[in-house]
């Protein structure tokens, strides 16, 4: 009879990073994977490092055979969007369901207990999710801890971006956009690129109305306001440190950044 694999993707974020460390010793033959768009924010591969030298874990990095700018060009320079997300198709999903092929495969996924959201089903009867975090009822502070009992705290983009994923992923804030603007200038240049390199003038943005270069135009504006937002959530839930209220986004990618 053929083995079940048993597959763990990890996105660089800090669910996926805790999820192995926590069924690290439970699975022995778990296969770590990381589906790799090649426009991951560097921060995103120190992490991986780090969990792959403390756990001494093997992890396979995985890529759709032709990378963003080929299926830009496809899509007729249009950047994907939350309802066009066609970089996940392309640059995620197929890759991963490749990497599986037709075998019996068990896949774990990180979704939290103290989350609402359902995460990438996958469409291949093959494939099976579970989802031990909320099937064992472990939420943010569970994550926090297994990972600063594991000695890996948090990935160091924690302090100015809430995911992990593309640069220029679109479900960033406006405040992340001036974060990688003054942590990354030359990735934000890259970005800001993207939304104006077409040769008949066209004009895309990665943020509905608002070019990159508008949203950094006004950004002392950007940062005073998400500091009176911050101050405001944190008088009204008085239990929760800054990165939780941070990481209180709900409309981020679930397949990209758990
Ligand atoms: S991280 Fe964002 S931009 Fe990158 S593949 Fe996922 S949804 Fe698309």
């Amino acid at each position: 009879m053929k083995k079940v694999r048993h597959i763990l993707g990890l996105s660089g974020g800090k669910d996926s990073a805790a999820l192995a460390v926590y069924l690290h010793d439970k699975i022995p033959e778990m296969e770590y994977f990381f589906t790799d768009t090649h426009k991951e924010i560097p921060e995103t591969y120190d992490f991986l490092d780090k969990l792959k030298a403390r756990l001494g874990i093997r992890i396979e990095y995985l890529s759709a055979d032709k990378g963003f700018d080929h299926f830009l060009e496809l899509n007729n320079g249009f950047l994907p969007s939350a309802q066009q997300r066609w970089c996940t198709v392309q640059l995620k999903l197929k890759p991963l369901e490749e990497f599986i092929g037709s075998d019996e495969a068990i896949s774990y996924v990180a979704i939290r207990a103290d989350e609402n959201r359902s995460g990438y089903m996958p469409t291949r009867p093959n494939i099976q999710s579970v989802f031990p975090f909320m099937e064992d009822g472990i939420d943010l502070a569970g994550v926090h801890k297994i990972l600063e009992d594991a000695g890996l705290g948090l990935p160091a983009y924690y302090n100015w971006r809430s995911r992990s994923g593309c640069y220029f992923c679109f479900f960033q804030r406006k405040i992340e956009w001036v974060g990688l603007h003054e942590n990354h200038p030359d990735l934000f240049e890259q970005a800001a690129e993207y939304e104006s390199a077409h040769s008949d003038g066209r004009v895309y943005t990665w943020n509905e109305g608002e070019t990159l270069r508008e949203i950094i135009a006004r950004k002392e504006e950007i940062k005073r306001e998400y500091a009176l937002r911050k101050e405001r959530e944190l008088a009204t839930r008085s239990n929760k440190s800054l990165s939780d209220v941070f990481d209180d986004d709900e409309d981020a990618c679930t397949v990209c950044a758990l």
